[in-house]
């Protein structure tokens, strides 16, 4: 009997079956037509996916290599970039921005809250030209959705010079995102989150502002040599091939209905947090993902008992980091799960959160 608990966490995720599938069939050879082949096609659907006409670069590691490439890569040392601080991940953005020597206008928020055009604004005039602006869309710690549309359209708008870099690890086929037509120009994600593969591939899209931009430095995560090897089929490096061809099967299956797949996200989202909501649970972010719920622990309620009481039920939950630990929790059905599974993940969530509010 399988014992493994279900992923109700916000990454790694429930893998899709195509992915599972694609695992276990025989070592591929990267340097072969076949893997030229998917490699490409696996490129040519990011693209579609992240809305761009420029490139996608697949690399190995988790999403924060892709974030570090594009800080090296877009970036001169010295140059200054503005970074909202609202969350782990944005809080990552700017540890990335200052260990590849730039100079981080930073703007720190309360946990929980989105940056408001009006705050870019008046910020952006304040400051003086910057280089680059790094968002979080997704801020996957505090489940909060940053409006990345309108706030890089303040950029265009204030300082046109400003390369828009986002980290799309948790928005990417889990909320809608354009990038060419909401003038962003250089995105990062992974393959552990709204991908439902397995941690380990690392994307790095480039719109063609950014394209045009590059910088490049660094060794590994030469975004030049990359996207030089990458346009024939190949990468610079021998590359995590077999993640390649799941990613690749499932960005096949998704890709072609991207609307349904994301319309399912925001509403199993909606629904965990109308449950919420009916047990007089309060939600932690100002404006919600479709990455993950997340709720403030009521009075008197602490973190282990909640996720006791999702594990007696072979679930696993995530609870909060940074200043949030102890304080709330989430439930994230951005991994592979369907219809019928939705209504038995709903089920599982009221009876655990039920147990923990009447104890
Ligand atoms: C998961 C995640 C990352 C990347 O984390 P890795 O562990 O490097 O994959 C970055 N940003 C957000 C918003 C995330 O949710």
């Amino acid at each position: 009997m399988e014992v493994r608990p279900r992923l109700l966490t916000p990454g790694p995720v429930e893998l899709h079956p195509k992915a599972r599938a694609a695992l276990v069939a025989p070592q591929v050879h990267h340097r072969t037509a076949v893997a030229r082949e998917r490699f490409t096609r696996a490129r040519a659907l990011l693209a579609e996916a992240f809305r761009t006409q420029g490139e996608v670069l697949i690399l190995t590691g988790s999403g924060t290599a892709a974030m570090e490439a594009l800080a090296t890569n877009l970036f001169a040392p010295g140059e200054r970039v503005y970074v909202p601080v609202l969350g782990k991940f944005s809080e990552r953005w700017a540890e990335i921005a200052k260990s590849a020597g730039l100079e981080v206008v930073r703007r720190g928020l309360e946990w929980g809250r989105v940056l408001v055009p009006e705050s870019l604004e008046a910020d952006l005039r304040a400051y003086g030209p910057v280089s680059g602006v790094l968002l979080t869309h997704s801020e996957t710690s505090t489940g909060a959705l940053n409006d990345v549309r309108v706030l890089a359209e303040v950029v265009r708008r204030v300082q046109p010079q400003a390369l828009v870099v986002i980290d799309a690890v948790t928005s990417l086929l889990v909320s809608p995102l354009e990038l060419d037509a909401w003038g962003i120009d250089a995105a990062a994600s992974g393959s552990q989150k709204g991908l439902m593969c397995p941690p380990g591939l690392a994307f790095a899209a480039l719109g063609p502002r950014a394209l045009a931009r590059l910088r490049p430095r660094g060794y590994y995560l030469n975004l030049e040599r990359e996207l030089k090897a990458q346009r024939t089929g190949e990468s610079a490096y021998t590359p995590a091939i077999n993640l390649v061809l799941a990613a690749e099967a499932v960005l096949e299956e998704v890709v072609p209905r991207l609307e349904a797949h994301l319309a399912l996200k925001a509403e199993q989202h909606e629904r965990l947090y109308a449950l919420g909501a009916e047990l007089g649970l309060k939600p932690v972010p100002e404006r919600r993902s479709a990455a993950t719920a997340a709720f403030w622990l009521p009075e008197g309620v602490r973190y282990p008992e909640v996720r006791e009481a999702f594990a007696r039920r072979g679930a696993v939950i995530a609870g909060g980091q940074g200043p949030l630990k102890g304080r709330i929790f989430r439930v994230s059905l951005m991994g592979y799960f369907d219809r019928y599974d939705t209504e038995a993940v709903l089920a599982l969530v009221r009876a655990a959160l039920v147990e923990v509010l009447r104890a």
